[in-house]
C-alpha cells in the first residue's frame, strides 16, 4: 500500500468547488412530474441524460468487479484526460510527464491548462529506461504522469508499471485504451494497493464503438469524486449510455471481434515479411502495428493517393507509419498495394 495523501495533490480551488447536482438523478421517484428541468414535455429524448450515469457505472462494476463509486464515465477517455489535469494541476505551475513517443492529447490538454509538458524518452525498443525516469521525477516533479499501455503509437506494453507507480509521487495515469488486445493484466488490480492510481479505458477500440464517445476512469472514490465535480453534469448523452449498455449485453460478439481482430494481427505480421519496403514491424499488444519503410514520404504519399489511409509518425519516429488493423479486405488492400511499391 502506497502511502501518499491525494488531498494535498488536488488544486485548492478544486478541492472547494461544490459539484453539480441533479436533484433528479440523485433520487427515485416512481411517477414523476418533471417540471425542474425546463425540457419539452414532448419527443422521445426530451429528457437530460442521467448525470450519475448509474446504470453503466453498476454494469461495470459488476463486470470489472468493482464498485461503481470507483468509476467515473466520460465523452470517450479523452474527456477524462482533460478533467484529470484540470482537477490535479494548477495552471502555469503544476507539470505533467509523459512518454516520448506517446499519445499526443496528454500534452494537447496540458497544454490547454497552461501547464508544462515534461517527455521521458523511450529506448529504441520503446520501453522506459528506469534510471531515466528516476533522474527525472527527481530534477523535475510533475503532479502527473500518463503512462500508456499498450503505448499508442509504439503498440508495446511497459514492463513492471508498478515500478512506476511506487517511485512516483503524483498522480500515475495509467492508459489501458489497448489493452483488450494485450495479453498482460490490467492494472485496474493494483487499484487497492495504490491510492495514486488511474485506470483509463475506452470503449472506442475493442468494443467498436467509437462513434459512441465513452470512455472509463478507475480510481478510489476520493479520485472519482473530484472528477464527478468538475465535470459537465451531462456529459455522455443518452443515446450512448444506452448503446454501451446494449453492447455489454453482448459479450459474444465483443470476444468474436477482438479475435478477428487477432487472428488478422497475425495475418498481417506474416504478409509484412514479404513487402520488400518494410524494414522493421514492431512488436505490438494493440490492434496496430508500427512499421518501419523505406521511402517513407513517398510510401506514404502513394497510400494517399490510393486512398488508403495510414497515420505518418515521420520525423517524429524516424520512417515510421502507424497501420491500424482493419477488416480482410481492407487488409488485403494494403498488402497487395504494399507489394507493389518498389523501394
Ligand atoms: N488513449 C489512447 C492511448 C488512445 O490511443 C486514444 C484514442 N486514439 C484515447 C486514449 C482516446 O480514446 P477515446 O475515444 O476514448 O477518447
Amino acid at each position: 500500500m502506497k502511502n501518499i495523501s491525494i488531498h494535498t495533490l488536488v488544486r485548492e480551488n478544486i478541492l472547494k468547488l461544490q459539484p453539480y447536482i441533479s436533484f433528479r438523478d440523485h433520487n427515485e421517484f416512481t411517477a414523476p412530474v418533471l417540471l425542474d428541468a425546463n425540457e419539452s414535455p414532448f419527443g422521445e429524448f426530451n429528457r437530460y441524460p442521467d448525470s450519475t450515469q448509474k446504470k453503466l457505472k453498476n454494469r461495470l462494476a459488476d463486470l470489472k468487479n468493482l464498485s461503481s463509486s470507483q468509476i467515473a464515465v466520460g465523452n470517450g477517455s479523452d474527456e477524462l484526460i482533460d478533467l484529470i489535469i484540470k482537477v490535479f494541476c494548477e495552471p502555469k505551475k503544476d507539470s505533467v510527464l509523459m512518454m516520448n513517443p506517446s499519445f499526443a492529447m496528454y500534452g494537447f490538454y496540458a497544454s490547454i491548462n497552461e501547464n508544462k509538458v515534461l517527455k521521458l524518452d523511450l529506448d529504441e525498443n520503446f520501453g522506459i529506461i528506469k534510471d531515466d525516469f528516476l533522474k527525472i521525477v527527481e530534477e523535475q516533479p510533475a503532479k502527473i504522469f500518463f503512462l500508456c499501455s499498450p503505448n499508442n503509437p509504439t503498440g508495446n506494453s511497459i514492463e513492471d508499471i508498478e515500478f512506476y507507480i511506487q517511485n512516483f509521487d503524483g498522480i500515475v495515469v495509467v492508459d489501458e485504451a489497448y489493452i483488450e488486445f494485450s495479453e498482460n493484466r490490467s492494472s485496474l488490480e493494483l487499484l487497492n494497493q495504490y491510492p495514486n492510481l488511474i485506470v483509463l479505458q475506452t470503449f472506442s477500440k475493442a468494443w467498436g464503438t467509437a462513434g459512441a464517445r465513452v470512455g472509463m476512469a478507475y480510481a478510489s472514490e476520493e479520485i472519482i469524486k473530484l472528477i464527478n465535480t468538475v465535470k459537465a453534469p451531462y456529459n455522455v448523452n443518452s443515446l450512448s449510455q444506452q448503446l454501451i449498455l446494449e453492447t455489454l449485453d453482448d459479450e459474444i460478439k465483443f470476444k468474436e471481434n477482438v479475435n478477428r481482430i487477432l487472428s488478422e494481427r497475425a495475418w498481417l505480421q506474416e504478409q509484412f515479411k514479404d513487402i520488400e519496403c518494410i524494414t522493421k514491424v514492431f512488436p505490438t499488444d494493440a490492434n496496430f502495428f508500427l512499421v518501419r519503410v523505406n521511402n517513407v514520404e513517398e510510401v506514404y504519399d502513394k497510400m494517399l493517393e490510393k486512398e488508403i489511409l495510414t497515420s505518418k509518425r515521420d520525423p517524429g519516429i524516424p520512417g515510421c507509419i502507424r497501420i491500424n488493423i482493419g477488416s480482410r479486405q481492407e487488409n488485403e488492400m494494403l498488402i497487395s498495394f504494399l507489394k507493389n511499391i518498389q523501394s
